[in-house]
């Protein structure tokens, strides 16, 4: 048996090789969207308490060692980021954009259990298996190079089908390449083909922390009609463990809602218990940063992007990315470098996102890295 002393040692040299690993690997982390430069540690007391927002956010719960009355305000944060007034909306911090999705797509199954899905060849991997969950008919519709679903392609789908329900599970910004449904084409288009039930769900973890601080963003948000909206924490905003946002019309929470004796709250979440701490610590970046701070962090992430594409072009490499983006796009380097800089590859192309630690040192290091190896190949 170790002493106690032994037990000590070894947790601490585990614990140590791990911050050695992390860190070395945090050098070279260039190709998720997740951002690394975030300082929570005002936020160490709260490690200390069994912190469970089981449930309803809205409804009061017979556990209260939470955050609930925190998770309001960061829910009523975003409401009033993505335009949907004070009375209408439902939603609850969620563990990342597929819980997000994946409650959007069960609001519409429960509203529509006859509706067929449809979502973009360009649509995070995630959704395939919500559809798989959820048992819902689903149909994918072509995308276009730049990332956006082929609006050509979803009328004529949706003409064939004019008899079903359409739920549609629109991207704005898809992970590829940050491409944007063009959501008010899709309402008109329903409109157009007098489709009466319909729902609209967005998946925006990415984009939906960036669009809103962006002048002339285009139109996707509640303002346009839509039903339901996922947003990711852990990407632009950046937080040491997964989470997110979900809002939803709150008239269409009542199909969900069921209530639950042991918890004492209503049951309209996917997970039970929740976590206390993600609406704790996107509350405490929310008031830190601000409007102004957002605003600052994405001009700051997007004149990056645009030297990033200049200087590929300059040395010949055809690298390009959409407006408003961060998420230079180029053609996939050889398997070493794509190992070496934790680079997703999708059908010859590679990306990389411009959120913070990333610097203009960092994408000089790449870029350099980049001609080296595709020189040798
Ligand atoms: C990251 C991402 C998701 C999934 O989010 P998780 O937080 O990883 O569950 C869904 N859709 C898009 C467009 C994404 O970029």
């Amino acid at each position: 048996m170790d002493t106690p002393a032994e037990k000590a040692d070894v947790i601490e040299r585990r614990l140590a090789d791990l911050r050695t690993e992390l860190d070395m690997q945090m050098d070279t982390f260039i190709g998720y969207p997740c951002a690394g430069d975030f300082d929570y540690d005002a936020l160490q007391p709260f490690l200390r308490y069994p912190l469970n927002n089981v449930g309803d956010p809205f409804s009061d719960s017979s556990y209260r060692i939470g955050t609930r009355a925190i998770e309001r305000e960061v829910l009523a944060w975003f409401a009033a980021l993505n335009h949907i007034p004070e009375k209408e909306y439902w939603g609850y911090v969620t563990t990342g954009g597929t819980e997000g999705n994946m409650h959007g797509m069960y609001t519409a199954r429960e509203l529509l259990p006859d509706g067929i899905a449809y979502y973009s060849e360009a649509t995070h991997y995630s959704a395939i298996k919500i559809m798989r969950v959820l048992g819902l008919r689903h149909i994918t519709i072509r995308a276009q190079p730049d990332g956006a679903m082929d609006c050509d392609d979803l009328y004529e789908t949706l003409r064939i089908h004019r008899d079903v329900p359409p739920i549609i599970f629109a991207n704005v910004g898809t992970t590829m390449t940050e491409g944007i449904d063009d959501i008010p084409r899709i309402k008109a288009m329903l409109d157009e083909l007098a489709i009466a039930s319909f729902y609209v769900h967005v998946d925006a973890a990415f984009s939906g922390m960036i669009l809103p601080f962006c002048d002339d963003p285009p139109k996707y948000d509640f303002r346009c009609g839509i039903d339901s909206i996922a947003i990711s924490g852990h990407k632009f905003i950046g937080t040491p463990f997964p989470c997110g946002v979900a809002l939803v019309q709150r008239r269409h929470v009542g199909h969900i809602a069921r209530s639950i004796e042991y918890i004492g709250a209503r049951d309209t979440t996917l997970t039970g218990s929740r976590s206390g701490l993600a609406p704790l610590f996107l509350w405490y970046v929310i008031h830190k940063l601000g409007h102004d701070g957002f605003r600052r962090r994405v001009a700051g992430c997007q004149e990056l992007a645009r030297y990033a594409v200049e200087c590929f072009l300059a040395t010949g490499v055809e690298a390009w990315r959409n407006p408003l983006s961060l998420t230079v796009v180029f053609p996939a380097p050889p398997a070493e470098l794509q190992r070496k800089w934790q680079l997703a590859v999708q059908d010859g192309v590679a990306h990389f996102i411009t959120v913070p630690p990333i610097n203009k040192a960092r994408v000089d290091a790449f870029i350099a890295d980049y001609l080296v190896a595709c020189s040798r190949t």
